[in-house]
């Protein structure tokens, strides 16, 4: 099948995830930039064409699906949506002002301009738990700033987080401002109600991820409660015949082994649906 990729490899979870250690094959791990390369060098050996464009609109017309990207209109007789998740915000003043000028939600990408510098981690989960371990490697202190009464994480990440000695984490914390000057100065937050700040040089988000539906929605596909887009699970099928979707966008166990899974199959259900 002639086969085109849409979209920027680089700028995938899988490209910013930093170090894997739990993707099959690599014992000794691999970082998400070499694999998501490699991935895409095996399927370009096979004939997939690739193109970093960002696809704005999709449409079903009749027998082919339009797809219109920034440059450019592509026909295609099945459509697999793997357009995965972003990071969800915080939604506080000076988040915004400052992303790039102190707030990232990349530690993997962005961790290195804090070296011996005092950060916070805002946020909760295994995502939390990954950015204080990576960040205390590097940073002078790592403030963890958390809604949630304790931090919840794979056991693994909360025995090395027991360890560290440049570790301070607040609880039941609601963060209301990042404040700052040409950078990220400092953190306010409530806790019980009673205003607290804390001075930082860097912020970094870690509110877990939305999926990216949009494509999904100008097709009119269905989606979950939860937002995702809605899926057979035993062969990737969305509400429309020809679409399939695979990966972070459709929910599930966000890892890369379930992704390439689900796209595995994804693959397999548009062949089948191509030469019926
Ligand atoms: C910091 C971090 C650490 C992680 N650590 C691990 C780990 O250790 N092990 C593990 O298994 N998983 C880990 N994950 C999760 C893993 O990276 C994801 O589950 C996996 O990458 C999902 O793959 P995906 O293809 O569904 O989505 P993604 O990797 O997000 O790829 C989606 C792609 O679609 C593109 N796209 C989106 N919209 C459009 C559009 N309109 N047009 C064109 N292209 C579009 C994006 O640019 C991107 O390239 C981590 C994630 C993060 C963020």
């Amino acid at each position: 099948m002639k086969t085109l990729i849409l979209g920027n490899v680089y700028g995938s979870q899988q490209s910013t995830g930093g170090f894997y250690e739990n993707y099959p094959g690599f014992p000794d791990g691999i970082q998400g930039i070499e694999l998501s390369e490699r991935m895409l060098e095996q399927a370009q050996k096979f004939g997939a064409e690739y193109q970093a464009e960002v696809a704005e609109k999709a449409v079903h017309l009749g027998d082919i699906f339009r797809v219109k990207t920034e440059n450019w209109e592509y026909e295609c007789k099945s459509l697999i949506l793997v357009t995965g998740a972003s990071h969800r915000k915080l939604g506080v003043p000076g988040e915004t002002e400052f992303t790039t000028r102190g707030v990232s939600y990349c530690v993997h990408c962005d961790g290195a301009l804090f070296r011996k510098k005092n950060v916070a981690v805002i946020g909760y989960g295994n995502g939390a738990a990954r950015a204080v371990l990576y960040l205390s490697n590097i940073c002078n202190r790592v403030h963890l700033i958390t809604s949630r009464d304790k931090l919840v994480a794979e056991a693994v990440y909360l025995q090395r987080i027991k360890d560290l000695s440049n570790f301070v984490a607040t609880f039941g914390a609601e963060v209301t401002a990042i404040k700052g000057d040409e950078t990220v100065g400092s953190v306010e937050f409530l806790v019980a109600n009673t205003p607290r700040s804390v001075k930082v040089d860097g912020v970094f988000v870690e509110m877990g991820m939305k999926p990216n539906t949009e494509l999904a929605q100008s097709l009119g596909l269905e989606l979950t409660q939860g937002g995702f887009i809605r899926v057979n699970r035993l062969n990737q099928e969305t509400s429309m015949p020809g679409v399939f979707a695979a990966g972070d966008v459709t929910g599930g166990r966000m890892q890369v082994a379930t992704a390439v899974g689900s796209g595995a199959s994804a693959a397999i259900s548009a062949l089948q649906y191509l030469v019926k």
